[in-house]
């Protein structure tokens, strides 16, 4: 009875191309150097800090809000993290900041929406896109982000005199540059087997230019559509 149990969990696990269904825990207190170790628990306390700060400004003036067209994406994203068995589930609001992008995971687990970019997809293509905000929740990546900033800065030498000075430019470090579009495949990697275990086809092509809406689709913080779409299995 146990084993069989067993063997359903590591099917299920495999299905989505990862070893686990827990969330990946990455320890600031380990480092190549005392100072990378500092350096990363000390930028990493004050973006969480900043992150809560500003979270707060967004809800109290009505940019994070909610409505009835929430509890859609919701519902969707609530499944994603019962299939992953998660222990938490991220909130979701809606945002008003149209800078940011369809949506997006901040670090401190909480989900962004925008509302007038997600109603654009179908319910399949929001399945993908909730599914891979979902994997930088699940696979730590800020904390990982923060370590990668870290040790690059400590290995470089770079004159860095506030570790403010780390958050601000530690995404044009080449390691931490480097590093997103990793973490952007591994989240892209986990949306795809997502949707393919609900038995979900996508049409990848159409769904990323119907979320770019007409605009040319920029490459500052994806690979190209082409190449994520060639990533993608259905
Ligand atoms: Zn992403």
């Amino acid at each position: 009875m146990k084993i069989s149990k067993l063997a359903i969990l590591a099917a299920g696990a495999l299905a989505f191309g990862l070893a686990s269904a827990q969330r990946t825990e990455v320890d600031l207190e380990t480092g190549e150097t005392a100072m990378q170790i500092s350096l990363q628990k000390e930028i990493f306390g004050i973006l969480i800090s900043d992150t809560e700060e500003v979270h707060g400004e967004y809800k109290s003036k009505g940019i994070f809000y909610k409505n009835a067209n929430l509890a859609k994406y919701q519902a969707i994203f609530a499944d994603i993290c019962a299939n992953d068995k998660a222990q938490t589930c991220p909130p979701v609001y809606f945002t008003k900041r149209q800078e940011q992008g369809i949506a997006s995971m901040y670090p401190n687990g909480v989900l962004a929406i925008n509302e007038s970019i997600i109603e654009r997809i179908d319910d399949n293509g929001a399945t993908f896109v909730l599914a891979h905000e979902y994997a930088h929740y699940k696979l730590s990546h800020s904390k990982q982000r923060m370590k990668v900033i870290a040790k690059s800065v400590v290995d470089n030498a770079y004159p860095i005199r506030e570790p403010e000075q780390a958050l601000a430019y530690g995404g044009m470090f080449e390691g931490a540059k480097n590093a997103h579009y990793d973490y952007e495949d591994q989240a892209d990697a986990y949306g795809f087997a997502y949707v393919k275990s609900k038995g979900i086809v996508l049409d990848c092509n159409k769904m990323f230019a119907a979320i770019a809406g007409g605009e040319v689709v920029s490459n500052d913080k994806h690979d190209t559509v082409d190449k994520r779409c060639a990533n993608y299995k259905g």
